[in-house]
């Protein structure tokens, strides 16, 4: 029997671990999944936490729900990968591997901010994790007027459009409230221009900003918060003082990448962006977060990386090379306020676009527009994520990005 043992049972392992269970015979090959637990978390939910708009409890789902029959899903945290001997070791035992798919996304540590630790969950909070989310919801609802600063410490961090979404919603939610005119909202990021590298997409955000009347720091890397001052610094030197601070802390790879000495030094594993393989290593592929690929940390990334890793994982096992698919495809709704969001699609060489999505002339999505439609997507992408991107279903789309339906020009 030749086994396939894939790490992290987030969105990318569970999705490719369903998808190669579809398509290998059961008698000939196990796949294993390996995770620290049993709570799949729909991280795009937290976003609508802090704001009352959705609860910690409806985002959390057990995985094993989630991973089909035929796979063996092992709930222990991983203590090391002996890629030498082609072994995961965990707290409980051993596995002996053919493949491995690395799947163990990325994680905050704040304790990598200097002076971080000094505001944690005093005046200095998060909405990326569950438990961090939810006690950023009651603070929120106590904050009665004052600065409030967005913050983003450093790059790559996982979904790059969240800060930006989140205060949007902010500015939302205090108008809501009545009290927008008490509340002076700051986003700051270390993105040149408030985003990546989006020459259309970010003039549409600039000005989405501007007319809420948030301000935006750009190019400001965290080097210190400092609970004395309640400013935070970057390392040019800039502060930016703050009553509330929200923040996305530094984000890392898996420790057990690094004591494993599978990463080069970032604590992201190696790997080709267009085969998806771990460079190096000829049987691992990467998924997801843990990669070091120039394109977004997103769900809908790992999700089309788990279309291209399955196709090139079986394209080596019947004896053929991996071929170079993956285009860095990316595809991202960015909330604006309640009830309307815009939309991006993009990959390595192509910026977000305007224009139609999924389907040129008839959408239903504008691209790089404020609409009631996209909200609706937003709302629906976590039906597609339970239902078709977890249980690894074949997606009308392609994995890679169409150009059909986009144009260079909003008109
Ligand atoms: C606030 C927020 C909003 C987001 N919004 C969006 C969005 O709107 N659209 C979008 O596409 N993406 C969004 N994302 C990003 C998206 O959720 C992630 O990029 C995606 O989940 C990455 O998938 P992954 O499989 O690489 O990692 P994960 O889904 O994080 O899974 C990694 C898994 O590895 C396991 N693991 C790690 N280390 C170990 C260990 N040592 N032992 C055992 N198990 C281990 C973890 O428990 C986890 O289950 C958002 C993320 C956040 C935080």
């Amino acid at each position: 029997m030749k086994k396939i043992v894939i790490v992290g049972a987030g969105t990318g392992g569970t999705a490719v671990a369903n998808k190669l269970r579809k398509a290998l015979p059961r008698d000939e090959w196990a796949i294993t999944v390996i995770d620290r637990d049993d709570n799949h978390v729909y991280q795009p939910g937290l976003l609508f936490v802090p704001f009352g708009l959705c609860s910690v409890n409806s985002i959390i789902k057990s995985r094993k729900r989630y991973i089909s029959g035929g796979i063996d899903f092992i709930i222990d945290p991983l203590k090391r990968i002996n890629y030498e001997k082609n072994r995961v070791e965990t707290e409980g035992g051993t596995f002996d591997y053919d493949w491995l798919i690395i799947g163990t996304g990325c994680r905050l540590a704040p304790e990598e901010n200097e002076g971080l630790m000094d505001e944690w969950g005093e005046n200095a909070f998060s909405f990326y994790t569950p438990e961090t989310a939810a006690r950023l919801s009651n603070v929120i609802a106590n904050f009665s007027g004052g600065k409030l600063v967005m913050s983003v410490a450093a790059l790559p961090f996982k979904c790059p459009v969240a800060p930006i979404e989140f205060i949007f919603l902010a500015d939302w939610y205090f108008r809501q409230k009545g009290i927008r005119d008490k509340v002076e909202l700051t986003l700051s990021t270390p993105f040149i221009q408030c985003m990546p590298n989006w020459p259309k997409g970010r003039l549409v955000m600039q000005e989405a900003a501007r007319s809420k009347n948030i301000t935006l720091v750009t190019d400001f890397v965290l080097s210190e918060v400092s609970r004395e001052g309640k400013y935070i610094k970057s390392f040019k030197g800039e502060q930016v003082e703050y009553d509330l601070l929200v923040i996305v802390p530094t984000n890392v790879g898996d420790d057990v990448i690094v004591e494993s000495g599978l990463d080069d030094g970032s604590t992201y594993v190696p790997t080709d962006k267009h085969t998806l393989k771990a460079l190096n290593h000829k049987n691992i592929y990467v998924i997801g977060d843990a990669t070091n690929i120039p394109t977004s940390k997103a769900g809908s990334v790992a999700h089309y990386e788990a279309e291209i890793i399955t196709d090139n994982l079986l394209r080596e096992i019947s004896g053929k090379e991996p071929e170079p698919a993956y285009d860095g495809h990316s595809t991202c709704f960015i909330v604006s306020e309640k009830g309307k969001s815009f939309l991006v699609d993009f990959n390595y060489e192509t910026q977000p676009l305007f224009g139609k999505f999924p389907l040129p002339l008839i959408g239903p999505f504008d691209l790089l527009k404020e609409t009631r439609i996209n909200w609706g997507g937003k709302l629906g992408f976590e039906w597609l994520y339970w239902n078709i991107m977890l249980p690894g279903k074949k997606m009308l789309l392609p994995p890679t990005l169409t150009m059909a339906g986009k144009k260079e020009s909003p008109f």
